[in-house]
């Protein structure tokens, strides 16, 4: 792991955050500067950079991310619908550079995304 990747740290228990879900292979945490009433993000324990880096052998991770989500979507009772972003690089508006899913609800989201 990259010693100075803040989510690889959150991960690994080294930094602390607010666990939603922890499996063998994802950690969903709160996000800390929430922007929706649930801002959780979801996360791969070992370290990929961004969506960019993913290849077809992370189609079983990304399943797990993405029905993890649901079921987070579920628990946090997100009846009326959700949304999941992946942020990749400076102009996606990535400022961790480590894969993340922002599962975000409970209030109306907008179309087009700032
Ligand atoms: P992104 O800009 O897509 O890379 O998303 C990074 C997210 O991580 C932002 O929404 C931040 O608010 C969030 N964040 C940064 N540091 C922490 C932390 N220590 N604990 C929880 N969330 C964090
Ligand atoms: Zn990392």
């Amino acid at each position: 792991m990259p010693a100075d990747c803040l989510f690889c740290r959150i991960a690994a228990g080294e930094i602390p955050a607010t666990r939603v879900h922890e499996d063998d292979t994802i950690v969903a945490i709160r996000d800390v500067n929430p922007q929706a009433p649930t801002h959780i993000l979801l996360m791969p324990i070992a370290h990929i950079g961004s969506a960019a880096d993913l290849t077809a052998a992370d189609a079983p991770l990304l399943g797990r991310l993405f029905a993890t989500a649901a079921e987070l979507a579920r628990s946090e009772g997100l009846d009326n619908g959700w949304r999941l972003v992946a942020n990749v690089g400076p102009e996606g508006g990535q400022t961790v550079p480590h894969l993340h899913l922002h599962l975000l609800g409970g209030r109306s989201m907008h179309w087009p995304p700032g």
